[in-house]
Protein backbone atom coordinates (compact mmCIF):
# COMPACT_ATOMS: atom_id res chain seq x y z
CA UNK A 1 0.00 0.00 0.00
CA UNK A 2 2.33 2.49 0.96
CA UNK A 3 4.36 1.22 -2.64
CA UNK A 4 1.37 2.22 -4.11
CA UNK A 5 0.28 5.98 -2.42
CA UNK A 6 4.47 6.43 -3.14
CA UNK A 7 3.56 5.81 -6.92
CA UNK A 8 0.96 7.88 -6.92
CA UNK A 9 2.17 10.81 -5.85
CA UNK A 10 5.21 10.85 -8.23
CA UNK A 11 2.91 9.97 -11.24
CA UNK A 12 0.48 12.50 -10.05
CA UNK A 13 2.07 15.33 -11.84
CA UNK A 14 2.21 13.41 -15.04
CA UNK A 15 -1.18 12.94 -15.67
CA UNK A 16 -2.03 16.43 -14.37
CA UNK A 17 0.78 17.81 -17.08
CA UNK A 18 -0.99 14.88 -20.25
CA UNK A 19 -4.72 13.70 -18.66
CA UNK A 20 -5.59 14.13 -22.50
CA UNK A 21 -3.19 11.94 -24.01
CA UNK A 22 -3.34 8.99 -20.87
CA UNK A 23 -6.09 7.83 -19.72
CA UNK A 24 -6.11 6.57 -16.10
CA UNK A 25 -6.19 3.20 -16.98
CA UNK A 26 -2.60 3.51 -16.87
CA UNK A 27 -2.99 3.70 -12.55
CA UNK A 28 -4.87 0.52 -13.08
CA UNK A 29 -1.91 -0.97 -15.28
CA UNK A 30 0.69 0.33 -12.47
CA UNK A 31 -1.44 -1.10 -9.57
CA UNK A 32 -1.34 -4.42 -11.42
CA UNK A 33 2.36 -4.69 -11.16
CA UNK A 34 1.91 -3.84 -7.39
CA UNK A 35 -1.05 -6.78 -6.67
CA UNK A 36 0.49 -9.32 -5.00
CA UNK A 37 -0.24 -12.39 -7.50
CA UNK A 38 1.70 -10.43 -10.50
CA UNK A 39 4.79 -11.99 -11.11
CA UNK A 40 6.51 -8.43 -12.09
CA UNK A 41 6.79 -5.82 -9.14
CA UNK A 42 8.61 -2.56 -8.65
CA UNK A 43 11.39 -3.46 -5.57
CA UNK A 44 13.13 -0.29 -6.18
CA UNK A 45 12.06 3.12 -4.37
CA UNK A 46 15.30 4.71 -6.57
CA UNK A 47 14.12 2.80 -9.73
CA UNK A 48 10.88 4.46 -9.49
CA UNK A 49 11.92 7.98 -9.03
CA UNK A 50 13.98 7.41 -11.50
CA UNK A 51 11.62 6.07 -13.71
CA UNK A 52 8.93 8.98 -13.04
CA UNK A 53 11.88 11.61 -13.72
CA UNK A 54 11.73 9.69 -16.82
CA UNK A 55 7.79 10.23 -17.27
CA UNK A 56 7.69 13.73 -16.39
CA UNK A 57 10.25 14.81 -18.35
CA UNK A 58 8.00 13.20 -21.55
CA UNK A 59 4.95 14.21 -20.12
CA UNK A 60 6.54 17.88 -19.88
CA UNK A 61 7.66 17.56 -23.70
CA UNK A 62 4.32 16.33 -24.58
CA UNK A 63 2.47 18.78 -22.60
CA UNK A 64 4.71 21.87 -24.27
CA UNK A 65 3.44 20.38 -27.93
CA UNK A 66 0.39 20.98 -29.48
CA UNK A 67 0.46 17.37 -31.48
CA UNK A 68 3.00 14.59 -29.67
CA UNK A 69 5.61 13.19 -32.04
CA UNK A 70 5.58 9.53 -32.81
CA UNK A 71 9.13 9.04 -30.96
CA UNK A 72 7.11 11.20 -27.75
CA UNK A 73 4.57 9.13 -27.20
CA UNK A 74 7.03 5.42 -28.08
CA UNK A 75 9.59 7.44 -25.28
CA UNK A 76 6.70 7.86 -22.91
CA UNK A 77 5.63 4.19 -23.40
CA UNK A 78 8.75 3.23 -22.69
CA UNK A 79 9.31 4.78 -19.29
CA UNK A 80 6.07 3.46 -18.42
CA UNK A 81 6.71 0.32 -19.20
CA UNK A 82 10.37 0.64 -17.46
CA UNK A 83 8.87 1.49 -14.63
CA UNK A 84 6.23 -1.80 -14.09
CA UNK A 85 8.64 -4.18 -15.63
CA UNK A 86 12.14 -3.13 -14.78
CA UNK A 87 13.75 -5.76 -15.25
CA UNK A 88 12.27 -6.88 -18.52
CA UNK A 89 12.40 -3.25 -20.46
CA UNK A 90 15.54 -2.76 -22.97
CA UNK A 91 16.52 0.75 -24.06
CA UNK A 92 19.47 2.21 -25.80
CA UNK A 93 21.47 2.78 -22.45
CA UNK A 94 21.29 -0.84 -21.69
CA UNK A 95 24.37 -3.39 -23.23
CA UNK A 96 21.15 -6.05 -24.25
CA UNK A 97 20.16 -3.32 -26.89
CA UNK A 98 22.46 -4.33 -29.42
CA UNK A 99 21.11 -8.01 -28.67
CA UNK A 100 17.60 -7.22 -29.11
CA UNK A 101 17.88 -4.89 -32.74
CA UNK A 102 19.80 -7.63 -34.69
CA UNK A 103 17.57 -10.79 -33.35
CA UNK A 104 15.58 -10.67 -36.79
CA UNK A 105 16.62 -13.07 -39.58
CA UNK A 106 16.73 -10.19 -42.22
CA UNK A 107 19.10 -6.84 -41.31
CA UNK A 108 16.89 -4.66 -43.27
CA UNK A 109 14.62 -5.64 -39.44
CA UNK A 110 17.43 -4.29 -36.86
CA UNK A 111 15.51 -1.56 -36.31
CA UNK A 112 16.37 0.72 -33.32
CA UNK A 113 13.29 0.28 -31.33
CA UNK A 114 12.47 2.99 -28.76
CA UNK A 115 12.63 0.13 -26.92
CA UNK A 116 12.12 -3.47 -25.95
CA UNK A 117 9.53 -5.23 -23.69
CA UNK A 118 9.58 -8.62 -22.93
CA UNK A 119 6.51 -10.01 -21.14
CA UNK A 120 7.38 -13.08 -19.53
CA UNK A 121 3.64 -14.63 -19.38
CA UNK A 122 0.08 -13.32 -21.03
CA UNK A 123 -0.67 -10.85 -17.79
CA UNK A 124 2.76 -8.98 -18.50
CA UNK A 125 1.69 -9.31 -22.48
CA UNK A 126 -1.91 -7.53 -21.45
CA UNK A 127 -0.13 -4.67 -19.09
CA UNK A 128 2.88 -3.97 -21.90
CA UNK A 129 -0.11 -3.46 -24.51
CA UNK A 130 -2.12 -1.12 -22.23
CA UNK A 131 0.88 0.84 -21.38
CA UNK A 132 0.85 1.05 -24.94
CA UNK A 133 -2.81 1.77 -26.09
CA UNK A 134 -2.81 4.00 -22.69
CA UNK A 135 -0.03 6.29 -24.56
CA UNK A 136 -1.36 5.87 -28.10
CA UNK A 137 1.91 4.67 -29.02
CA UNK A 138 3.27 2.74 -32.01
CA UNK A 139 4.38 -0.90 -31.69
CA UNK A 140 5.48 -4.23 -33.15
CA UNK A 141 5.21 -7.72 -31.94
CA UNK A 142 8.12 -10.27 -32.67
CA UNK A 143 7.99 -13.97 -32.35
CA UNK A 144 10.75 -15.93 -33.60
CA UNK A 145 11.55 -12.99 -36.26
CA UNK A 146 11.91 -15.05 -39.20
CA UNK A 147 9.68 -12.40 -41.35
CA UNK A 148 11.96 -10.52 -43.42
CA UNK A 149 9.54 -7.52 -43.86
CA UNK A 150 10.94 -4.59 -42.36
CA UNK A 151 8.87 -2.97 -39.57
CA UNK A 152 6.93 -5.80 -39.34
CA UNK A 153 8.27 -7.86 -36.49
CA UNK A 154 10.62 -4.26 -35.72
CA UNK A 155 9.49 -1.00 -35.11
CA UNK A 156 12.28 1.99 -35.57
CA UNK A 157 12.41 4.42 -32.56
CA UNK A 158 8.62 5.97 -33.72
CA UNK A 159 7.47 2.40 -31.47
CA UNK A 160 7.65 0.09 -28.67
CA UNK A 161 9.08 -3.90 -29.82
CA UNK A 162 6.78 -6.41 -27.69
CA UNK A 163 9.73 -9.19 -27.87
CA UNK A 164 8.07 -12.63 -26.82
CA UNK A 165 10.56 -14.29 -26.78
CA UNK A 166 10.80 -15.64 -23.42
CA UNK A 167 6.98 -16.86 -23.06
CA UNK A 168 8.48 -20.50 -23.61
CA UNK A 169 6.37 -22.67 -22.08
CA UNK A 170 5.44 -26.16 -23.22
CA UNK A 171 3.14 -28.97 -21.79
CA UNK A 172 0.15 -31.31 -23.17
CA UNK A 173 -3.49 -31.20 -21.85
CA UNK A 174 -4.35 -34.35 -19.72
CA UNK A 175 -5.68 -36.10 -22.69
CA UNK A 176 -1.89 -36.43 -23.56
CA UNK A 177 -2.74 -35.56 -27.46
CA UNK A 178 -2.94 -31.81 -27.16
CA UNK A 179 0.37 -29.70 -27.01
CA UNK A 180 0.01 -26.17 -25.31
CA UNK A 181 3.11 -23.89 -26.55
CA UNK A 182 3.67 -20.45 -25.63
CA UNK A 183 5.03 -17.81 -28.05
CA UNK A 184 8.49 -17.69 -27.46
CA UNK A 185 8.99 -21.18 -28.59
CA UNK A 186 10.79 -22.03 -32.15
CA UNK A 187 10.36 -25.95 -33.90
CA UNK A 188 13.18 -27.26 -33.10
CA UNK A 189 12.40 -27.25 -29.34
CA UNK A 190 8.41 -28.33 -30.32
CA UNK A 191 9.34 -31.34 -32.06
CA UNK A 192 11.96 -32.25 -29.16
CA UNK A 193 9.56 -31.95 -26.82
CA UNK A 194 6.29 -33.69 -28.73
CA UNK A 195 8.49 -36.53 -29.78
CA UNK A 196 9.80 -36.77 -25.71
CA UNK A 197 6.16 -37.50 -25.50
CA UNK A 198 5.41 -40.01 -28.75
CA UNK A 199 3.44 -37.62 -30.52
CA UNK A 200 4.10 -35.28 -33.95
CA UNK A 201 3.54 -31.47 -34.11
CA UNK A 202 2.91 -29.77 -37.03
CA UNK A 203 5.44 -27.63 -38.10
CA UNK A 204 7.61 -25.81 -39.81
CA UNK A 205 10.57 -27.50 -41.96
CA UNK A 206 13.20 -24.93 -40.77
CA UNK A 207 13.23 -25.74 -37.10
CA UNK A 208 15.25 -22.29 -36.29
CA UNK A 209 11.72 -20.28 -37.26
CA UNK A 210 9.70 -19.11 -34.65
CA UNK A 211 6.23 -21.06 -34.10
CA UNK A 212 3.70 -17.74 -33.44
CA UNK A 213 4.04 -15.94 -36.67
CA UNK A 214 4.36 -19.01 -38.71
CA UNK A 215 1.20 -20.51 -37.72
CA UNK A 216 -0.48 -17.53 -37.76
CA UNK A 217 0.31 -17.11 -41.38
CA UNK A 218 -1.17 -20.93 -41.46
CA UNK A 219 1.87 -22.68 -41.58
CA UNK A 220 3.67 -25.34 -44.59
CA UNK A 221 4.12 -28.30 -42.21
CA UNK A 222 6.51 -31.54 -43.10
CA UNK A 223 4.15 -33.83 -45.12
CA UNK A 224 0.77 -31.70 -45.77
CA UNK A 225 -1.19 -34.55 -47.28
CA UNK A 226 -1.71 -35.94 -43.91
CA UNK A 227 -3.30 -33.49 -41.60
CA UNK A 228 -3.55 -30.14 -43.51
CA UNK A 229 -1.53 -26.90 -43.45
CA UNK A 230 0.01 -26.77 -39.36
CA UNK A 231 -2.75 -23.95 -37.72
CA UNK A 232 -5.84 -26.62 -38.73
CA UNK A 233 -4.28 -29.11 -36.02
CA UNK A 234 -5.24 -25.75 -34.00
CA UNK A 235 -7.70 -26.46 -31.07
CA UNK A 236 -7.28 -23.27 -29.06
CA UNK A 237 -6.05 -19.67 -29.09
CA UNK A 238 -4.96 -17.44 -25.93
CA UNK A 239 -5.42 -13.97 -27.18
CA UNK A 240 -4.80 -10.54 -25.52
CA UNK A 241 -7.07 -8.63 -27.29
CA UNK A 242 -6.59 -4.87 -27.93
CA UNK A 243 -8.23 -3.68 -24.54
CA UNK A 244 -6.05 -5.96 -22.71
CA UNK A 245 -8.70 -8.32 -22.05
CA UNK A 246 -7.18 -12.33 -22.51
CA UNK A 247 -9.68 -14.83 -24.10
CA UNK A 248 -9.80 -18.17 -25.77
CA UNK A 249 -10.91 -18.62 -29.14
CA UNK A 250 -11.81 -22.24 -30.40
CA UNK A 251 -14.47 -23.83 -31.91
CA UNK A 252 -17.05 -23.37 -29.21
CA UNK A 253 -16.15 -19.98 -27.95
CA UNK A 254 -15.03 -16.71 -29.96
CA UNK A 255 -15.32 -19.21 -33.09
CA UNK A 256 -15.25 -16.10 -35.86
CA UNK A 257 -12.19 -14.94 -34.05
CA UNK A 258 -11.05 -18.66 -33.96
CA UNK A 259 -11.33 -18.94 -37.90
CA UNK A 260 -10.09 -15.74 -38.27
CA UNK A 261 -6.70 -16.84 -36.90
CA UNK A 262 -5.96 -19.75 -38.96
CA UNK A 263 -4.67 -17.77 -41.83
CA UNK A 264 -5.38 -14.26 -40.87
CA UNK A 265 -2.25 -13.14 -39.07
CA UNK A 266 -1.56 -10.16 -36.97
CA UNK A 267 -5.07 -8.39 -37.06
CA UNK A 268 -6.83 -9.39 -34.14
CA UNK A 269 -5.13 -9.28 -31.34
CA UNK A 270 -1.25 -11.22 -29.43
CA UNK A 271 -1.70 -14.87 -29.17
CA UNK A 272 -0.11 -15.81 -25.80
CA UNK A 273 -1.04 -19.60 -26.20
CA UNK A 274 -1.30 -22.27 -29.39
CA UNK A 275 -3.42 -25.27 -27.91
CA UNK A 276 -2.14 -27.94 -30.96
CA UNK A 277 -3.68 -31.43 -31.64
CA UNK A 278 -0.88 -33.81 -32.49
CA UNK A 279 -0.38 -37.04 -33.85
CA UNK A 280 1.59 -40.14 -33.21
CA UNK A 281 5.28 -39.90 -34.36
CA UNK A 282 5.46 -40.66 -37.95
CA UNK A 283 8.80 -43.16 -38.75
CA UNK A 284 9.67 -41.23 -41.96
CA UNK A 285 12.51 -42.05 -44.48
CA UNK A 286 13.82 -38.79 -46.10
CA UNK A 287 16.64 -37.97 -48.82
CA UNK A 288 17.50 -34.54 -50.09
CA UNK A 289 19.55 -35.12 -53.62
CA UNK A 290 20.95 -32.28 -55.42
CA UNK A 291 20.70 -32.14 -59.38
CA UNK A 292 23.03 -30.07 -61.88
CA UNK A 293 20.19 -26.97 -62.98
CA UNK A 294 21.14 -27.33 -66.24
CA UNK A 295 18.83 -30.48 -66.76
CA UNK A 296 15.75 -28.01 -65.63
CA UNK A 297 13.59 -29.27 -68.45
CA UNK A 298 13.94 -33.18 -67.47
CA UNK A 299 13.30 -31.89 -63.69
CA UNK A 300 10.53 -29.97 -64.20
CA UNK A 301 8.87 -33.05 -65.91
CA UNK A 302 9.94 -35.08 -63.02
CA UNK A 303 8.31 -32.85 -60.97
CA UNK A 304 5.07 -32.41 -62.54
CA UNK A 305 4.90 -36.74 -62.57
CA UNK A 306 5.48 -36.46 -58.85
CA UNK A 307 2.60 -34.61 -58.04
CA UNK A 308 0.65 -36.14 -60.30
CA UNK A 309 1.30 -39.33 -57.81
CA UNK A 310 0.96 -37.25 -54.82
CA UNK A 311 -2.51 -37.02 -55.53
CA UNK A 312 -2.72 -40.44 -54.94
CA UNK A 313 -0.79 -41.02 -51.79
CA UNK A 314 -1.22 -38.41 -49.13
CA UNK A 315 2.17 -39.61 -47.24
CA UNK A 316 4.50 -38.00 -50.19
CA UNK A 317 5.95 -34.67 -49.04
CA UNK A 318 8.40 -32.73 -51.34
CA UNK A 319 10.07 -29.18 -52.23
CA UNK A 320 12.81 -28.24 -55.25
CA UNK A 321 15.25 -25.31 -53.72
CA UNK A 322 16.19 -23.55 -56.41
CA UNK A 323 19.63 -21.48 -57.14
CA UNK A 324 21.27 -20.76 -60.65
CA UNK A 325 23.67 -23.43 -60.90
CA UNK A 326 21.98 -26.55 -58.75
CA UNK A 327 18.19 -27.60 -58.21
CA UNK A 328 17.96 -29.85 -54.23
CA UNK A 329 15.17 -31.94 -54.11
CA UNK A 330 14.00 -33.24 -50.84
CA UNK A 331 12.07 -36.48 -51.04
CA UNK A 332 10.01 -37.08 -47.82
CA UNK A 333 7.71 -40.18 -47.44
CA UNK A 334 5.89 -40.90 -44.19
CA UNK A 335 6.73 -44.47 -43.61
CA UNK A 336 9.63 -46.26 -43.46
CA UNK A 337 9.47 -48.71 -46.89
CA UNK A 338 12.13 -51.29 -47.38
CA UNK A 339 12.86 -49.98 -50.26
CA UNK A 340 12.46 -45.63 -51.84
CA UNK A 341 8.87 -45.06 -52.77
CA UNK A 342 7.77 -45.81 -56.18
CA UNK A 343 6.30 -42.43 -56.11
CA UNK A 344 9.92 -40.97 -56.44
CA UNK A 345 11.21 -42.76 -59.07
CA UNK A 346 10.71 -39.69 -61.75
CA UNK A 347 13.06 -37.94 -59.89
CA UNK A 348 15.57 -41.03 -58.96
CA UNK A 349 15.65 -41.98 -62.54
CA UNK A 350 17.36 -38.41 -63.34
CA UNK A 351 20.86 -38.56 -64.70
CA UNK A 352 21.78 -35.35 -63.76
CA UNK A 353 22.51 -35.68 -59.80
CA UNK A 354 25.71 -34.28 -58.63
CA UNK A 355 25.54 -34.29 -54.85
CA UNK A 356 23.78 -35.85 -51.72
CA UNK A 357 22.93 -33.02 -49.05
CA UNK A 358 20.68 -35.33 -46.96
CA UNK A 359 21.36 -39.30 -47.72
CA UNK A 360 18.53 -41.93 -47.50
CA UNK A 361 17.53 -42.16 -44.37
CA UNK A 362 15.08 -43.48 -41.69
CA UNK A 363 13.83 -41.16 -38.78
CA UNK A 364 11.34 -38.65 -37.56
CA UNK A 365 10.43 -35.05 -38.12
CA UNK A 366 12.47 -34.36 -35.09
CA UNK A 367 15.79 -36.36 -37.06
CA UNK A 368 14.65 -34.37 -40.62
CA UNK A 369 14.56 -30.88 -38.96
CA UNK A 370 17.94 -31.47 -37.36
CA UNK A 371 19.62 -32.53 -40.23
CA UNK A 372 18.21 -29.33 -42.60
CA UNK A 373 19.20 -27.19 -39.90
CA UNK A 374 23.07 -28.65 -40.55
CA UNK A 375 23.09 -28.42 -44.03
CA UNK A 376 20.93 -24.24 -44.04
CA UNK A 377 23.57 -21.94 -44.25
CA UNK A 378 23.40 -19.37 -41.31
CA UNK A 379 25.27 -16.20 -42.21
CA UNK A 380 23.74 -12.55 -41.39
CA UNK A 381 21.99 -10.77 -44.68
CA UNK A 382 19.88 -8.21 -46.05
CA UNK A 383 16.47 -9.88 -47.38
CA UNK A 384 13.63 -10.23 -48.70
CA UNK A 385 11.09 -13.21 -49.78
CA UNK A 386 8.10 -12.75 -52.21
CA UNK A 387 5.46 -15.70 -53.38
CA UNK A 388 3.11 -16.17 -55.95
CA UNK A 389 0.64 -19.47 -56.10
CA UNK A 390 -0.07 -21.50 -59.78
CA UNK A 391 -1.56 -24.68 -61.40
CA UNK A 392 0.74 -27.31 -62.18
CA UNK A 393 2.72 -27.14 -65.07
CA UNK A 394 6.04 -27.88 -66.08
CA UNK A 395 6.12 -25.53 -69.06
CA UNK A 396 5.29 -22.83 -66.38
CA UNK A 397 7.84 -24.05 -64.42
CA UNK A 398 10.75 -24.23 -67.40
CA UNK A 399 9.76 -20.77 -69.02
CA UNK A 400 10.05 -18.81 -64.99
CA UNK A 401 13.25 -20.50 -64.56
CA UNK A 402 14.92 -19.41 -67.68
CA UNK A 403 12.94 -15.51 -66.93
CA UNK A 404 14.76 -16.61 -63.33
CA UNK A 405 18.83 -17.18 -65.14
CA UNK A 406 17.65 -13.95 -67.46
CA UNK A 407 16.98 -12.22 -63.91
CA UNK A 408 20.20 -13.02 -62.38
CA UNK A 409 22.52 -12.38 -65.17
CA UNK A 410 21.27 -9.17 -65.29
CA UNK A 411 21.59 -9.01 -61.83
CA UNK A 412 23.48 -5.41 -60.70
CA UNK A 413 24.03 -5.81 -57.21
CA UNK A 414 25.73 -9.22 -56.50
CA UNK A 415 22.92 -10.27 -54.45
CA UNK A 416 22.18 -13.90 -53.84
CA UNK A 417 18.87 -15.52 -55.89
CA UNK A 418 16.97 -18.47 -55.65
CA UNK A 419 13.69 -19.80 -55.55
CA UNK A 420 11.62 -22.47 -54.13
CA UNK A 421 8.52 -24.67 -55.48
CA UNK A 422 6.70 -26.13 -53.02
CA UNK A 423 4.31 -29.16 -54.38
CA UNK A 424 1.00 -28.73 -52.69
CA UNK A 425 -1.66 -31.84 -52.43
CA UNK A 426 -5.33 -31.19 -52.96
CA UNK A 427 -5.22 -33.78 -50.04
CA UNK A 428 -3.94 -30.93 -47.90
CA UNK A 429 -6.93 -28.97 -48.50
CA UNK A 430 -9.05 -31.15 -47.89
CA UNK A 431 -7.44 -32.41 -44.61
CA UNK A 432 -7.87 -28.72 -43.51
CA UNK A 433 -11.35 -28.99 -44.43
CA UNK A 434 -12.21 -31.68 -42.56
CA UNK A 435 -10.45 -30.69 -39.34
CA UNK A 436 -12.77 -27.30 -39.06
CA UNK A 437 -10.95 -25.22 -42.35
CA UNK A 438 -8.92 -21.98 -41.95
CA UNK A 439 -8.93 -18.63 -43.10
CA UNK A 440 -7.27 -19.04 -46.70
CA UNK A 441 -9.73 -19.34 -48.99
CA UNK A 442 -7.75 -22.11 -51.13
CA UNK A 443 -9.13 -24.12 -53.71
CA UNK A 444 -9.13 -28.10 -52.89
CA UNK A 445 -6.55 -28.73 -56.25
CA UNK A 446 -2.78 -29.76 -56.66
CA UNK A 447 -1.00 -26.33 -56.83
CA UNK A 448 1.83 -24.75 -56.96
CA UNK A 449 3.39 -22.92 -54.10
CA UNK A 450 6.30 -20.23 -54.95
CA UNK A 451 8.79 -18.33 -53.02
CA UNK A 452 11.88 -16.14 -54.46
CA UNK A 453 14.67 -15.02 -51.84
CA UNK A 454 16.67 -12.48 -52.35
CA UNK A 455 20.19 -11.79 -49.93
CA UNK A 456 22.13 -9.12 -50.47
CA UNK A 457 24.95 -7.21 -48.05
CA UNK A 458 24.91 -3.47 -48.72
CA UNK A 459 22.01 -1.03 -47.81
CA UNK A 460 22.02 1.05 -50.54
CA UNK A 461 21.24 -1.55 -52.44
CA UNK A 462 17.78 -2.47 -50.88
CA UNK A 463 15.41 -0.72 -53.41
CA UNK A 464 17.06 -2.44 -55.92
CA UNK A 465 17.10 -6.03 -54.38
CA UNK A 466 13.61 -5.38 -53.61
CA UNK A 467 12.50 -4.87 -56.79
CA UNK A 468 14.18 -7.71 -58.40
CA UNK A 469 12.02 -10.00 -56.23
CA UNK A 470 9.25 -8.24 -57.24
CA UNK A 471 10.02 -8.84 -61.09
CA UNK A 472 10.84 -12.24 -60.85
CA UNK A 473 7.22 -12.62 -59.21
CA UNK A 474 5.33 -10.07 -61.62
CA UNK A 475 7.00 -11.92 -64.62
CA UNK A 476 5.43 -15.49 -63.21
CA UNK A 477 2.17 -14.16 -62.31
CA UNK A 478 1.67 -12.22 -66.13
CA UNK A 479 2.63 -15.40 -67.79
CA UNK A 480 0.59 -17.90 -65.26
CA UNK A 481 -2.24 -15.82 -65.95
CA UNK A 482 -2.31 -15.52 -69.29
CA UNK A 483 -2.50 -19.04 -69.34
CA UNK A 484 -4.97 -19.37 -66.96
CA UNK A 485 -2.51 -20.65 -64.69
CA UNK A 486 -2.27 -18.18 -62.06
CA UNK A 487 -3.98 -18.68 -58.72
CA UNK A 488 -5.67 -16.26 -56.46
CA UNK A 489 -3.90 -16.85 -53.21
CA UNK A 490 -0.70 -15.81 -51.90
CA UNK A 491 0.94 -17.61 -49.01
CA UNK A 492 1.28 -15.07 -46.20
CA UNK A 493 4.69 -16.84 -44.66
CA UNK A 494 6.25 -16.19 -47.95
CA UNK A 495 5.15 -13.09 -49.22
CA UNK A 496 6.46 -9.72 -49.14
CA UNK A 497 5.65 -5.75 -47.68
CA UNK A 498 5.37 -5.10 -51.75
CA UNK A 499 2.57 -7.80 -51.64
CA UNK A 500 -1.20 -7.50 -50.14
CA UNK A 501 -2.30 -11.28 -48.85
CA UNK A 502 -5.54 -10.86 -47.05
CA UNK A 503 -7.76 -9.89 -50.04
CA UNK A 504 -5.94 -13.43 -52.11
CA UNK A 505 -8.13 -15.32 -49.69
CA UNK A 506 -11.50 -13.95 -51.38
CA UNK A 507 -14.25 -11.63 -50.51
CA UNK A 508 -16.12 -14.04 -47.95
CA UNK A 509 -13.02 -14.32 -45.82
CA UNK A 510 -12.02 -10.66 -45.85
CA UNK A 511 -15.86 -9.70 -44.60
CA UNK A 512 -15.00 -11.98 -41.84
CA UNK A 513 -12.40 -10.31 -40.94
CA UNK A 514 -13.68 -6.82 -41.07
CA UNK A 515 -16.63 -8.35 -39.01
CA UNK A 516 -13.99 -9.59 -36.52
CA UNK A 517 -11.78 -6.95 -35.87
CA UNK A 518 -14.77 -4.32 -35.59
CA UNK A 519 -15.84 -6.79 -32.75
CA UNK A 520 -12.76 -7.84 -30.99
CA UNK A 521 -10.71 -4.33 -31.83
CA UNK A 522 -13.41 -1.64 -32.14
CA UNK A 523 -10.77 1.27 -31.69
CA UNK A 524 -8.77 -0.19 -34.55
CA UNK A 525 -5.72 -0.78 -31.86
CA UNK A 526 -3.96 -3.52 -34.70
CA UNK A 527 -4.64 -1.88 -37.65
CA UNK A 528 -3.56 1.95 -36.46
CA UNK A 529 -1.20 1.95 -33.69
CA UNK A 530 0.74 -1.64 -34.93
CA UNK A 531 3.59 -0.66 -36.91
CA UNK A 532 3.38 -2.13 -40.06
CA UNK A 533 1.68 -5.53 -41.25
CA UNK A 534 -0.34 -7.69 -43.68
CA UNK A 535 -2.78 -5.86 -41.92
CA UNK A 536 -6.81 -5.20 -43.21
CA UNK A 537 -5.53 -1.74 -43.39
CA UNK A 538 -4.00 -1.69 -46.30
CA UNK A 539 -6.74 -3.66 -48.41
C1 LIG B 1 14.67 -19.89 -42.99
C2 LIG B 1 13.17 -19.85 -43.05
C3 LIG B 1 12.45 -21.02 -43.22
C4 LIG B 1 11.06 -20.99 -43.26
N1 LIG B 1 10.37 -22.16 -43.42
C5 LIG B 1 9.01 -22.14 -43.43
C6 LIG B 1 8.24 -23.33 -43.56
O1 LIG B 1 8.75 -24.44 -43.65
N2 LIG B 1 6.89 -23.22 -43.60
C7 LIG B 1 6.26 -22.02 -43.48
O2 LIG B 1 5.03 -21.97 -43.46
N3 LIG B 1 6.96 -20.88 -43.34
C8 LIG B 1 8.30 -20.90 -43.33
N4 LIG B 1 9.00 -19.74 -43.20
C9 LIG B 1 8.28 -18.47 -43.11
C10 LIG B 1 7.92 -18.18 -41.65
O3 LIG B 1 6.88 -19.03 -41.26
C11 LIG B 1 7.46 -16.71 -41.48
O4 LIG B 1 8.53 -15.85 -41.75
C12 LIG B 1 6.91 -16.46 -40.08
O5 LIG B 1 6.36 -15.16 -40.05
C13 LIG B 1 7.98 -16.60 -39.03
O6 LIG B 1 7.44 -16.64 -37.73
P1 LIG B 1 8.23 -15.92 -36.54
O7 LIG B 1 7.46 -16.06 -35.29
O8 LIG B 1 9.65 -16.35 -36.57
O9 LIG B 1 8.15 -14.46 -37.12
P2 LIG B 1 8.12 -12.98 -36.60
O10 LIG B 1 8.94 -12.25 -37.60
O11 LIG B 1 8.46 -12.83 -35.19
O12 LIG B 1 6.58 -12.61 -36.78
C14 LIG B 1 5.93 -12.63 -38.03
C15 LIG B 1 4.65 -11.80 -37.94
O13 LIG B 1 3.78 -12.33 -36.94
C16 LIG B 1 3.50 -11.34 -35.94
N5 LIG B 1 3.48 -12.03 -34.64
C17 LIG B 1 4.51 -12.72 -34.09
N6 LIG B 1 4.10 -13.27 -32.93
C18 LIG B 1 2.80 -12.92 -32.76
C19 LIG B 1 1.83 -13.21 -31.75
N7 LIG B 1 2.12 -13.99 -30.72
N8 LIG B 1 0.60 -12.69 -31.88
C20 LIG B 1 0.29 -11.90 -32.95
N9 LIG B 1 1.18 -11.60 -33.95
C21 LIG B 1 2.41 -12.12 -33.85
C22 LIG B 1 4.62 -10.34 -36.05
O14 LIG B 1 4.21 -9.07 -35.59
C23 LIG B 1 4.93 -10.36 -37.53
O15 LIG B 1 4.07 -9.54 -38.24
C24 LIG B 1 10.38 -19.76 -43.14
C25 LIG B 1 11.11 -18.57 -42.97
C26 LIG B 1 12.49 -18.61 -42.92
C27 LIG B 1 13.25 -17.33 -42.75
Amino acid sequence: MAKRSLLLSFLAPFFSQSFALLSHDLIDVVFHALAPEADSSINSIDHITEVADQINAAAASISNSSAPTPEQRASISCAIESLVFPESVTTASSSQYEVDVTINWSETCWLPAACFVHPQNTIEVAVALKVITAAKSKFAVRGGGHNPNPGYSSVDDVGVLIDLQLMKSLSFESDGTIMRAGPGNRWLTMYEFSEAHGRLVKGGRTATVGIPGYLLGAGMPYFPGLHGMAADSITNYEVVLADSRIINANANENSELFLSLKGGGLNFGIVTRFDIQTYPVIHAQYAVNVYDAADYHNIFEATKEVQRRMESDNKVDTFLAISPSTISIGMLYADTPAKPPTVFEPFLQLESQVDTLIPLTNGTVLSLAEALIEVMPTSNARRIATTTSTKVDSGLYERQHERFLQIVQDNQINAGLSYNIQPVPSSMIREGNTRGGNSCGLSEIPQTWWSFVVEWDDEADDVTAQQTSNSFREVLETTAEEQDLLLRYRFMNHASFMQTVLDSYGPENVERFRSVSATYDPEGVFQELQNDGFLLRKL
